[in-house]
């Protein structure tokens, strides 16, 4: 969710400001409670730890920042619940190879607690180019990565105030760790060493994991998909939690598309497996997802205003955070689709 942009600081402070930074977080268990919206948002820090963690047992190699779960056999989660993004990046192991889907913030050392995880040659890949889920590329060799600009631009690093705001006391639980200063946060340079285009298999030994390439939260994002297994890691493009669709580089269109691959691969799924808050959802709520987000882009639903230009939608178990001037496709009297309004670039 959230994540970086030229932009990405706008949805970023958006946001901030929206649920009021110090009490701001992608708030939302879903299954029990039901989402509320971004407006009732408390402190993020109240609300540790979420249930759903629970049913899981915490792994050994949990540390001050990270907390580690084994979801499933070799399915590792690595969340960093003490920063309000509340990130959760994946470490899968095969018996030839590991592939670690996304690299969190860049807060704490993520290479540390993988190599203690695993002693096999461990690959990088982004489920987009979002700033909490690149913060840690750099503590890796191998790096594989969709070839877009949107991707290609970010691997030479950046540093911008908004990023600053994400190490702030008001975005924090606890103190950093070690001796990472606030003023020193950055997304550090990181070298991509190979491309990934949609449909590639990556085979980890007993474990093959299929791209599937989703543009609509960013031009680059992907999903992995454990065919085999049921298993499909959605990045950004669901979580339990109010879903940032109000960046630049966000596109509804494309997202709708890409919603409607994911929906149509629910019915083979037996978890998904997201990138915020959460460890597993119910892929139902891919077709949930589906259902809403086309009642949102063709008009069936009035938002909630939430302030700072954005709207909110708000369903069970999630929501839809979008710009006030970009969330409804209009369709013409030829039947073609067209945006309603001009993008704030
Ligand atoms: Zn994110």
């Amino acid at each position: 969710m959230i994540t970086i942009r030229p932009n990405l600081l706008f949805a970023c402070a958006a946001l901030l400001t929206l649920a009021g930074c110090e009490t701001g977080s992608r708030e939302a268990d879903s299954g029990e409670a039901t989402y509320a919206g971004a407006a009732d948002l408390g402190s993020f820090c109240d609300r540790l730890p979420r249930p759903k963690w629970a049913a899981f047992d915490k792994h050994a190699a949990s540390n001050d920042w990270f907390e580690v779960y084994e979801i499933e056999p070799g399915i590792f989660s690595i969340y960093e619940p003490w920063q309000w993004q509340e990130v959760i990046s994946w470490l899968i192991v095969g018996t030839d190879a590991a592939l670690l889907f996304d690299t969190g913030n860049g807060i704490g050392d993520i290479g540390a607690v993988v190599a203690e995880l695993t002693k096999l040659p461990v690959t990088a890949i982004n489920s987009h180019s979002h700033f909490d889920h690149i913060g840690g590329n750099h503590r890796f060799d191998r790096i594989l990565s969709v070839s877009m600009p949107f991707s290609l631009e970010r691997a030479a690093g950046f540093q911008t105030e908004e990023l600053l705001a994400e190490v702030s006391p008001d975005a924090l639980c606890r103190p950093l760790p070690g001796d990472l200063e606030a003023a020193e946060h950055r997304v550090r340079p990181y070298t991509i060493s190979g491309k990934l285009e949609d449909g590639d298999s990556i085979d980890l030994g007993g474990r093959r994991l299929e791209v599937v390439l989703i543009p609509g939260h960013t031009p680059d994002a992907i999903a992995l998909l454990d065919r085999e297994a049921g298993f499909l890691w959605s990045g950004d493009s669901f979580y339990e939690g109010p879903i940032w669709l109000f960046a630049p580089e966000t596109d509804l269109e494309a997202y709708r598309t890409s919603v409607a691959r994911l929906a149509e691969l629910a019915e083979g799924l037996t978890a998904v497996f997201p990138a915020h808050n959460t460890p597993v959802a119910d892929p139902q709520l891919l077709l949930e997802l589906q259902e809403k987000l086309d009642l949102v882009l063709t008009g069936q639903i009035e938002p909630e205003a939430v302030g700072d230009g954005a709207v909110e939608f708000t369903f069970p178990g999630f929501s839809l955070l979008m710009r006030e001037d970009y969330y409804r496709i209009n369709t013409d009297q030829a039947g073609s689709m067209k945006l309603c309004c001009t993008r704030r670039l």
